[in-house]
């Protein structure tokens, strides 16, 4: 099957479904091409909560799905690879938090959206990487039990010094693979680039960097700036977007390596055959839905 049947086949059967399509910004160029959507965590959560189709077809790793289930039940969600999943996910079990938890009983629990429905369940509220100093400002507590990605947490704690922050000892292994000598490499070819950075990365990486901000960020960055030339370090997938958005400017991914092996799972003949054969159906149990609702409902409200 090639490309332009299978893009007129997805759209036929959209209509036919009654589908609306999300995609993540680290998602494969074709597959972005024919979302109805294309953002970030939050830019798509909030599209889950807001859209009047019948079936949301995600294409994104696994907690993003759940996360469109949990905030519309009624919806049928479909994740197009049922193993697009995400490590830094999977770094903390429920059971790992609620014994951390109990270790700090004042703290409150703020776990990023990249966790699953279980671990959102027990935490307090959800963040992404667009509100996360926010969220954290916004909370009550002078403690912060901040799960599961530590180099997000130390972002936010530069931001926000009156709060305790507790970091979670996981990390994102795409982001991880940048290494100092990326930067000086990078640097040194491209003088006159600005090097624009996702809190993902690590400490050392950050401070090298002229901007650190979510994947949207990044992108909005790069348009409105009189910049010409850009280093990206997050995801490739962005590059899409920022060079159709500016057509004129250059962009340098910061490492090769900057590859989400399960972000590219997801090819168009998946969108195609989920579309096709209403697979694979996300479902969380219904009393996890409700408490996992409660931490993504207080985030969407302190936007
Ligand atoms: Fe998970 Fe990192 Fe891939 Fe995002 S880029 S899905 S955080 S492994």
């Amino acid at each position: 099957m090639d490309d332009l049947f299978l893009v007129n086949e997805i759209n036929r059967l959209k209509i036919e479904r009654d589908a609306c399509i999300l995609a993540h910004n680290y998602q494969l160029p074709e597959v972005q091409d024919i979302a109805d959507i294309v953002g970030d965590s939050l830019a798509l959560s909030k599209a889950a909560a807001e859209t009047t189709n019948k079936v949301i077809v995600f294409c994104g790793v696994k907690f993003m799905a759940e996360s469109a289930k949990i905030l519309s039940p009624d919806k049928t969600v479909l994740i197009p690879s049922k193993y697009a999943g995400c490590p830094l996910a999977d770094s903390i079990t429920k059971e790992q938090l609620e014994i951390e938890k109990k270790k700090y009983p004042e703290a409150e629990v703020i776990c990023y959206v990249n966790s699953s429905a279980e671990v959102k369940a027990v935490s307090d509220v959800s963040c992404t990487s667009s509100n996360a100093v926010k969220v954290v400002q916004n909370s009550k507590s002078n403690k912060i039990l901040f799960v599961p990605d530590e180099n997000l947490a130390g972002y936010v704690a530069e931001q926000v010094s009156d709060k305790e922050i507790i970091p979670w000892a996981g990390h994102c292994i795409t982001h991880a693979r940048i290494t100092v000598d990326d930067v000086i490499k990078a640097q040194e070819e491209h003088p006159e680039a600005e090097m624009l950075v996702h809190p993902e990365v690590s400490e050392e990486i950050r401070e090298n960097a002229d901007f650190v901000g979510s994947t949207s960020a990044i992108i909005n960055y790069a348009k409105n700036s009189d910049g010409k030339e850009f280093i990206i370090g997050t995801e490739i997938g962005v590059l899409h977007k920022m060079k159709k958005d500016s057509p004129e400017k250059q962009f340098y991914l910061l490492s090769p390596r900057l590859v989400c092996e399960n972000m590219k799972m997801t090819r168009l003949v998946d969108v195609y055959n989920s579309l096709m054969n209403m697979q694979y159906e996300v479902f969380v149990p219904e009393n996890v839905r409700i408490k996992a609702l409660g931490s993504l409902e207080k985030m969407i409200s302190i936007e």
